[in-house]
């Protein structure tokens, strides 16, 4: 695309073998081949982007590591991916305000090392910590197993940098939990997937790295018993750091075609918990917890050394990944209901014979409901599945994603559930906000 060629402060590709892999994220979505992926080196290059994609009618889409499961940094139409990987910045901590700044081309794992290496903690950690970029998991507003303590990426946003319709970076917020100044452009951001602006950079608020940490493994005897734990523990007054489970079909697929340390993973079902309270380690806990499991807390069994630890995480973080390798073509959803639902949830769901395993985020009910034969089902009796699973987790009154987002991959199924009024005042805000339709056009609304 020769009318790229003088763009300045950026790394210009149009080799259509390169651009190739730009068609697709971590989804079942494929995208179209974009005109050309640009990774931008600073404003100006930001601002001459916006100025041609305006004059000659092509969208931008921007895009951090490309691990999206909602299919939103895949490109359609005319389009320019804006691959932020190159972006310049360092990130900065400040003790004082307990904030750091990144900006969007960090990876997140790097994030959390420059919190944890002055004993602070950036708490949001989707399964895919080690591999995404902090951009994506504020503009999808990532969640992981530590949301159902510490919630989602954006409960821990102060301030978004971001790129406007005008062309420049814009800063909104400040490094402080305290700034009421009328409704918050920052948060709009947080989660607009792309369609609204690019975030450049961000501050986030931070904790001290907590002292303790016990995780626990929980093998089930009888699947339905693992329900109404996450409830039960909460009433009692344990808050898991993670909570997360497999269902019985999930783990006998792992079982048969898993890795060694999967292979030998015990009970019908099976939960991961973690807990991060200051005394978390000590007599008096353990004891409480045990009796707030009731029977099922007999079979607790605790990974002592943080070997033992990060084996039991490193199961819990392959899951997704060994089921996309041996079902290429599957669906992965990742449906939400109230924790005090969950019971109800699979209860319905059994009747739908729906081809699914499922595992996930049981500590604030979102459930990765896989199907893991979507490649070869039939089109229509595919939209059939999910219809029926939307339909169930709605009327538990869930959402259609608890973490992924809408992107490409849920935006018709979000269009035809929500609420007439929310998709009217989306689209209007992001007629105000972007009037020319640049920014990740055909994505979300
Ligand atoms: C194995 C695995 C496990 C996962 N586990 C979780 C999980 O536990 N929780 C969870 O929430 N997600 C999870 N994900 C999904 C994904 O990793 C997250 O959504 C992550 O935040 C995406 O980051 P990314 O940098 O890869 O973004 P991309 O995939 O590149 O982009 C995602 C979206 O954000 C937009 N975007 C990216 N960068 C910017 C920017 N700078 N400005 C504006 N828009 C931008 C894109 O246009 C797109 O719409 C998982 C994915 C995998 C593969």
């Amino acid at each position: 695309m020769d009318l790229l060629n003088n763009l300045p402060e950026a790394t210009v590709i149009t080799g259509p073998d390169l651009l190739e892999g730009y068609r697709r994220d971590e989804s079942h979505v494929v995208g179209e081949l974009p005109l050309a992926v640009v990774k931008p080196r600073g404003p100006a290059a930001l601002r001459e982007l916006v100025r041609l994609a305006k004059a000659e009618g092509f969208g931008l889409v921007p895009r951090g590591a490309g691990t999206g499961k909602a299919g939103g940094c895949t490109p359609l139409g005319r389009c320019v991916v804006v691959d932020m990987g190159e972006y310049p910045g360092t990130i900065a901590v400040s003790q004082p305000d307990l904030c750091l700044w990144a900006p969007a081309s960090a990876m997140l794992k790097e994030v959390k090392a420059a919190a944890l290496a002055q004993g602070l903690c950036y708490p949001p950690d989707p399964n895919s910590w080690d591999q995404c970029a902090f951009g994506g998991t504020l503009a999808t507003n990532a969640g992981g197993p530590s949301a159902c303590k510490y919630g989602m990426t954006r409960h821990w946003v102060l301030a978004v940098d971001a790129l406007m319709d005008d062309g420049e970076v814009h800063r909104f917020g400040i490094a402080s939990v305290k700034c009421n100044t009328g409704p918050s452009l920052g948060q709009l951001l947080v989660g607009s997937e792309g369609i609204f602006g690019i975030i450049v950079g961000a501050t986030v608020r931070l904790i001290p790295e907590p002292a303790q940490r016990l995780t626990l493994l929980l093998p089930m005897e009888r699947w339905h018993d693992l329900l109404d734990l996450p409830g039960q523990l909460v009433a009692a007054g344990y808050l898991p750091a993670a909570f997360e489970f497999w269902d019985p079909a999930v783990l006998r697929e792992l079982r048969a075609s898993g890795p060694e340390e999967a292979r030998r993973l015990p009970g019908e079902a099976l939960a991961l918990l973690e807990f991060d309270d200051r005394d978390c380690q000590s007599e008096p806990f353990l004891e409480g917890l045990v009796e707030a499991l009731g029977p099922q807390g007999e079979h607790l069994q605790s990974a002592t050394g943080a070997r033992q630890r990060d084996a039991l995480w490193a199961v819990r973080r392959m899951t997704s990944s060994h089921l996309k390798e041996r079902y290429p073509g599957k669906v992965s959803e990742d449906i939400v209901v109230p924790r005090s639902r969950i019971r109800e949830f699979f209860q319905e769901l059994e009747p739908l014979a729906l081809p699914a395993v499922t595992y996930g985020h049981l500590g604030d009910g979102n459930l990765h409901v896989n199907l893991l034969t979507a490649g070869t089902t039939e089109p229509l009796a595919l939209e059939r599945q999910l219809h029926a699973l939307f339909e169930l987790c709605l009327g538990l009154g869930g959402a259609i994603s608890g973490e992924h987002g809408i992107g490409l991959a849920k935006r018709d199924a979000f269009l035809r559930f929500a609420d007439p009024f929310q998709v009217h005042s989306l689209r209007a805000i992001k007629r105000a906000l972007d009037p020319s339709g640049i920014f990740n056009p055909g994505k979300v609304v």
